[in-house]
């Protein structure tokens, strides 16, 4: 048996990883889909104390990984698919085995949110729709594309899409976007993006062979329907916390966020259960947040170990 089991490779369970490992608790991490959580698909991280300079995404996990494992900590790939913490030993369970711990840190982070209109997956994954312009960006140098949403990740999203794309076109559904006014006014003072306000996505228009041509978009004030010529649409309105497993469980609120319990940003009502980073906070939802009950959880973890262990 496990001491302790992190599930997640983001900034919450690589911290987590980091600190429960230089407890000499040598934990186990559980990667899932998506090594190194969010932030790898994030071009410049700008608001992560230490780089003045700003730091890419990808750097910034691959070491928190290597400080991780320096200290002892080892990684395994797999998905978590079902859970028990009814007992002293905590289990989790995969499609192949059941792993058990004495303690466990969820850090399972959050998945991109989809619009569910006509085309959206017939043309995901290399036909032109897309939720990571860092991944598939630059397939599309010299072409038109086309970024769906008004937060920060859509203003980063286009403004990084910039660097290749002729054109960027930010189609939001408000009159204003809701990104922090940094980013908003950097967007949209960029010559090469383009808003188009009041409108929302109907559908992707395309063919099998070429991929999307054109998103469909009905302007919400006038009801006026017209199509935007794009090779490529990145979607970029939210996330969606990847909690499915521990919904029998834990508390979960309306939008499926685990709700932290015992006057505690990252206790469970299971001794011995924490949570941390995006999957149980819908608020702040920030890299360094997320680091921060990463350690608060590995923190807990550990005093819940001796106390157990005397
Ligand atoms: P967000 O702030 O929740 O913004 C989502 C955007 O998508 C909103 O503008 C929303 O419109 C729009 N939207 C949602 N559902 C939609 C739908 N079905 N159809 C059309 N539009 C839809 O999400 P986010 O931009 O991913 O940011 C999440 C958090 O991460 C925020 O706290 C943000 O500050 C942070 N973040 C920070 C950075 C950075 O600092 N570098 C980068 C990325 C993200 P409405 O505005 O009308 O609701």
């Amino acid at each position: 048996m496990e001491k302790v089991i992190i599930i997640g490779t983001g900034c919450a369970g690589l911290t987590a990883a980091v600190y429960a490992a230089r407890a000499n608790v040598e934990p186990l991490v559980i990667e899932g889909k998506q090594p190194g959580g969010q932030l790898t698909t994030t071009s410049e991280v700008e608001n992560f104390p230490g780089f003045p300079e700003g730091i890419d995404g990808y750097t910034l996990m691959d070491s928190m990984r290597k400080q991780a494992q320096r200290f002892g900590a080892r990684f395994e790939s797999d998905t978590i698919e079902d859970a028990d913490f009814s007992g002293p030993v905590k289990k989790l369970i995969t499609k192949n085995k059941t792993y058990e711990a004495k303690t466990v840190i969820i850090a399972t982070g959050a998945a991109p949110r989809f619009l569910s209109i006509p085309g959206e997956q017939e043309f995901f994954g290399g036909k032109g729709v897309s939720t990571c312009a860092v991944c598939d960006g630059a397939f599309y140098r010299d072409q038109e594309v086309v970024v769906i949403g008004g937060g920060d990740s859509a203003c980063e999203e286009a403004i990084f899409l910039t660097h290749f794309c002729k054109k960027v076109t930010l189609i939001h559904r408000r009159d204003q976007l809701r990104a922090s006014p940094i980013m908003a006014k950097r967007a949209l003072a960029h010559e090469k993006i383009t808003p188009l306000w009041d409108s929302i996505p109907e559908a992707f228009v395309g063919d099998e062979k070429d991929g999307i041509t054109a998103v469909q978009v009905k302007n919400v004030k006038t009801n006026e329907v017209s199509e935007v010529p794009c090779k490529a649409a990145f979607i970029a309105i939210g996330h969606n916390p990847n909690t499915a497993p521990f919904a029998k469980q834990l508390k979960l609120d309306e939008n499926k966020y685990i709700i932290p319990e015992n006057g505690s940003m990252v206790k469970t009502a299971f001794p011995g259960v924490y949570v941390a980073g995006d999957c149980a906070d819908h608020l702040y939802r920030q890299a360094i947040t997320a680091a921060g009950m990463g350690c608060q959880a590995a923190l807990e973890s550990i005093r819940w170990l001796e106390e157990q262990e005397g």
